[in-house]
């Protein structure tokens, strides 16, 4: 016999998911209503405008996606890459060749520009790959979470305007930890995740299109390749007509729902500058036992750091004796920086002093310092 589930009680500050928040789970933990239940389409509608919110834009078609930030980032590309389109892929880590990957998928002439693990793009770089590839699409992952880099991208969809080029950009690992400006910064497409920075569980991902994306989807030639993922059977879901598309994860909306209002009951700003104010502990705090940041200080992001491992150290050891013995959980290192960094997390409800304590307590004493 089954003995009934029982879940270790981990302090989760790897690469994602964070601890959700405890009124987040209570949220959760709730019986499911119908997905056409008015009080449901309310809630929805809630969701929709929340989402504006922390992600600075005025886009109607906001929504979030039923799947994890990867369905989120294949809706993306599934709406708007039509084949044969050029798309330009920023390639700075993991999660660029992600991106790589699936536009190749649909059928998107796909180039690249790349830089090593842990740096970004100046402006410069990217104007100049603009003009030489005139793409379709330009797409940028704003916090690579395999390096810890955050990608500036003021000024970038202004380059994008002059050559009708769509401006798609990954904030999985930035929404609610790291200012976003979608408007003013031109960004037309926008994924991201609800189990990171805003501290709810995995499996609703927020989305955004601008008016020129929308505008793309409406003109283009073939279907759409993804059911699911299609945006205009979507928009009668989530838009006034309300027609069936699939049974929403109706528990999980609850809890997105919560964890949007805890941001907005928090203010934006004061998020943000709480998840910065954190994360220069965590660096102090890590640089105070000799430990080292791989990303320059200029370029790091809040909501994620990756820390060097030291000569001699085994870096897998080490973060199986903190899961173990500590309960923490921290990352390793994604490709090319696999065995040479931790990935340090502080994210949503996570990003607090007490999670550096910790942390640093048990690295400590794992590390015998
Ligand atoms: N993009 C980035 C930058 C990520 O960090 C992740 C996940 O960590 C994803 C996309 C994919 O999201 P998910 O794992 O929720 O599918």
């Amino acid at each position: 016999k089954l003995a009934p589930l029982e879940v270790p009680n981990r302090l989760l500050l790897g690469p994602g998911p964070s601890n959700a928040h405890p009124t987040v789970l209570q949220a959760m933990n709730t019986t499911p209503l119908g997905h056409l239940d008015p009080a449901f389409l309310a809630l929805m509608d809630e969701i929709q405008s929340l989402l504006r919110y922390v992600w600075q834009t005025e886009n109607p078609h906001t929504i979030a996606v039923s799947g994890t930030g990867t369905a989120a980032m294949e809706a993306t590309l599934a709406n708007t890459v039509e084949p044969g389109d050029v798309v330009l892929i920023g390639v700075a880590g993991y999660f660029g060749n992600r991106l790589v990957d699936m536009a190749g998928r649909y059928g998107a002439d796909v180039r690249t520009i790349s830089k090593p693990w842990g740096q970004v793009f100046s402006l410069d770089e990217i104007s100049t790959a603009l003009e030489t590839h005139k793409p379709a699409i330009l797409a940028l992952v704003h916090a690579e979470t395999s390096t810890g880099a955050r990608q500036p991208l003021a000024e970038v969809g202004e380059l994008c305007r002059k050559y009708g080029t769509l401006l798609l950009v990954d904030t999985v690992t930035s929404l609610g930890g790291v200012p976003i400006f979608l408007d003013e910064w031109g960004v037309d497409l926008a994924y991201s995740c609800s189990q990171k920075g805003l501290g709810c569980s995995p499996g609703a991902s927020p989305f955004t299109m601008s008016t020129r994306a929308m505008e793309k989807l409406q003109k283009r030639e073939t279907k759409v390749a993804n059911w699911y993922l299609d945006m205009l059977l979507l928009g009668k879901y989530w838009g006034s007509e309300r027609i069936y598309h699939h049974t929403a994860p109706i528990n999980l909306y609850y809890g997105l729902r919560e964890a949007l209002r805890l941001v907005a009951a928090e203010g934006l700003a004061n998020c943000w500058q709480r998840h910065q104010k954190n994360v220069e502990y965590l660096w102090e705090s890590l640089e105070s036992i000799g430990l080292k940041m791989h990303v320059e200080k200029e370029y790091r992001l809040p909501t994620l750091t990756t820390v060097c491992i030291p000569e001699g150290v085994d870096g897998k050891v080490v973060a199986r004796q903190l899961l173990l013995e500590h309960n923490i959980e921290v990352g390793g290192g994604l490709g090319e920086l696999a065995g040479k960094v931790w990935r340090v997390g502080l994210m949503g409800f996570n990003s607090r002093p007490e999670s550096v304590d910790r942390l640093i307590e048990a690295l400590k004493q794992v590390l015998g310092k």
